[in-house]
């Protein structure tokens, strides 16, 4: 499912945020991909190039987002579910509309539909300054991420 994230967040994703990559390299991502059996947790697809994707929960009351935890995506998700990126690189959106359909086994304009749905979604939560929170069972597996959430990196965009 496409899930754009709030602008307020762009470039604080647990990867960039983490001042020690090793954590990420040579833990969390080959974890998750441990969990995930090496397939992508959407779709079932296997092979090609994952993508390790923070699993962010979102509580628009409170304007939290809460770091949940990981999820292996293969290239076809990540498309879909950052969309707006796969938008912005100027790519052929033909295959990530065609991936949106096979796997919500939907139809192009239900795909428009979901898209539109995101993307209102995403303009709401613009508006608001959000709060980082990294969820209790992470930081048990992932001391290493402590403060976290009070890091505020200098955007790349
Ligand atoms: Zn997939």
């Amino acid at each position: 499912m496409p899930e754009l994230v709030p602008s307020d967040l762009w470039g604080r994703s647990a990867y960039r945020m983490l001042g020690n990559k090793a954590v990420w390299k040579k833990r969390i991502r080959p974890d998750a991909l441990a969990k995930a059996k090496d397939q992508c947790e959407a779709c079932g697809e296997s092979g090609g190039t994952m993508v390790c994707h923070d699993k962010w929960v979102y509580d628009d009351k409170k304007t939290i987002a809460n770091l949940s935890g990981f999820e292996i995506h293969c290239r076809g998700c990540d498309s879909v579910t950052h969309f707006g990126h796969t938008f912005k690189t100027g790519d052929d959106l033909a295959p990530m509309f065609a991936h949106l359909c096979r796997v919500n086994e939907c139809k192009f304009q239900e795909a428009v539909t979901i898209l539109k749905g995101a993307t209102l979604l995403w303009e709401k939560r613009n508006k608001k300054k959000w709060r980082i929170v990294v969820s209790p069972a992470l930081l048990k597996d992932y001391p290493e991420m402590e403060g976290l959430p009070d890091f505020k990196p200098a955007l790349t965009f």
